[in-house]
């Protein structure tokens, strides 16, 4: 039997593991994972911060049940210090000391850590990340010993507007601090400003176009760039993460582009017989096949499937990531995939763009509620490149249709023609989709 060796055992990890078992009923399979807990869902961190999930264990894993259930060898509590290629071993550090252990093949998904701005009181205690579980505990002690009322949330990406949801919902006034001038630099400006005013609507406080300089009187004061401060009891940084890329490092394996581990079409590294998935690598983009690093649970999971596949000798093609993310703020559905009109001037892409404000459904029947539209799409041949989508209804959908349209290649010529089906309670007689192509395909012909 092959004996495969995971390190790291949550997004990427137990779910390479679990898909190798379902093609390979013999082959031994460790995880190694340096947290108590595995394959938990750091998805639903917030939702249980916010008191929307009331009980931990709704999103924790056990240990004891994912063995049994895939027989899987997991040693929590253990470390993966180094790599040994020549000899093919790993090192691994636990309570009771050092140990060695061979591997055929070696899956590794580390993760990503919070970036943490190097900036002077960051390690005061009432200044938190979200990462994992113990960050998450931490958090939630704190405001149950402390009843914070201000909290600061430093960055406006998804995990920042997340929490500044649930933090409020708590009954925690909330201000969320941007360097940029938006939140949520993925997509474009005119969504953004939607989601500014939602924010504002809600009560959350927004500052932007300025950044973090430090913390004084033991963190509860913030320091920006501006020279202003604010008062907080607690805060949270939500800057964006980096890839977890030491152990690859060390062992010489080979990084990227972007700062995170390089792969081939089947996740191997540099070394063949050392695969890599998650947060900590980068892939390729779908349009331009260039290097790209999405740090999202989608992601994860196919790597885990086209690793799986490609070690029970099955070749299945890589075609590259899309980067389609959504996430819930308050009553409204953010939604983006593809490229946006920054990402594509970069990449030297001449464009065009079609935006539609709308209503999910037929105005008269109840419900209806404001979206937002906007697609970037090739200057000549008209094929998608990327949307926006934002709404309190009917806003998941239309992004789904949207990265489907996307992944199979479809021009807005072909938005004009999909039938999505309409009764009133859902749509119009032309869907919003429809009317997008037709917006934007009339700028072609
Ligand atoms: P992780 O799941 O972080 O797993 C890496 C594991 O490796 C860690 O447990 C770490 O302890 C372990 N490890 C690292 N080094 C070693 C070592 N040397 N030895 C042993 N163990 C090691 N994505 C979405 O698509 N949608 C969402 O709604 C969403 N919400 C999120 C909310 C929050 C608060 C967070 C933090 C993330 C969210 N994500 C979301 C991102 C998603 O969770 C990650 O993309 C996914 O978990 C990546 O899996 P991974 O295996 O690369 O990393």
């Amino acid at each position: 039997a092959q004996k495969i060796v995971v390190v790291g055992g949550v997004g990427g990890g137990a779910t390479v593991s679990a898909q190798i078992r379902r093609n390979d009923k013999d082959a031994d399979i460790i995880i190694f994972e340096k947290g108590e807990h595995i394959a938990f869902s750091n998805c639903g961190m917030p939702y249980y911060l916010g008191g929307v999930i009331k009980d931990k264990e709704d999103i924790l894993v056990s240990v004891d049940r994912f063995r049994e259930k895939y027989n899987v060898d997991v040693r929590t509590g253990t470390e993966v210090i180094s790599i040994n290629r020549k000899d093919k071993k790993v090192i691994c550090q636990n309570e009771s000391g050092e140990q060695e252990v061979s591997y055929d093949k070696l899956i590794i998904s580390p993760g990503a850590s919070p970036i943490v701005p190097d900036v002077d009181g960051r390690n005061e205690a009432c200044i938190f990340t979200l990462r994992t579980i113990p960050d998450m505990e931490k958090i939630n002690n704190y405001i149950e010993q402390n009843q914070p009322k201000k909290a600061a949330i430093i960055g406006g990406g998804f995990i920042g507007l997340e929490m500044a949801e649930n933090l409020h919902e708590r009954g925690i006034a909330c201000t969320v601090i941007d360097r940029s001038s938006q939140v949520m630099k993925v997509v474009d400006k005119e969504i953004a400003e939607v989601i500014h005013e939602h924010l504002r609507e809600k009560g959350i406080e927004l500052i932007l176009d300025d950044g973090l300089e430090g913390y004084s009187n033991n963190g509860k004061t913030v320091h920006l760039s501006s020279g202003s401060t604010l008062q907080a009891d607690m805060t949270l940084m939500a800057t964006g993460v980096k890839p977890n890329t030491d152990l690859a490092e060390s062992a010489s394996l080979k990084l990227g582009r972007s700062g995170a581990i390089e792969v081939n079409n089947d996740m191997q590294t540099n070394d063949p017989d050392i695969y890599a998935l998650g947060d900590a690598v980068e892939t390729k983009d779908f349009f331009t096949g260039e290097p790209r690093h999405v740090a999202l649970a989608w992601p994860a999971h196919r790597q885990a499937y086209l690793i799986a596949s490609h070690l029970a000798g099955e070749k299945v093609e890589n075609h590259g990531i899309i980067g389609t993310s959504i996430f819930k703020l308050f009553d409204l559905t953010i939604g983006s995939t593809g490229h946006n009109k920054a990402t594509l001037e970069d990449a030297g892409i001449s464009y065009k763009e079609a935006f539609l404000e709308t209503y999910s459904h037929a105005k008269y029947y109840p419900g209806s509620e404001k979206l937002w539209l906007k697609i970037v799409f090739d200057a000549e041949k008209g094929t998608i490149y990327g949307c926006d989508v934002i709404g309190f209804d009917g806003a998941d959908k239309r992004l789904g249709v949207l990265a489907t349209a996307i992944r199979g290649k479809m021009t807005v010529a072909d938005l004009e023609e999909v039938e999505l089906g309409y009764a009133p309670p859902y749509s119009s007689p032309k869907d919003p989709i429809n009317i997008l192509g037709y917006k934007a395909n009339q700028q072609l012909s």
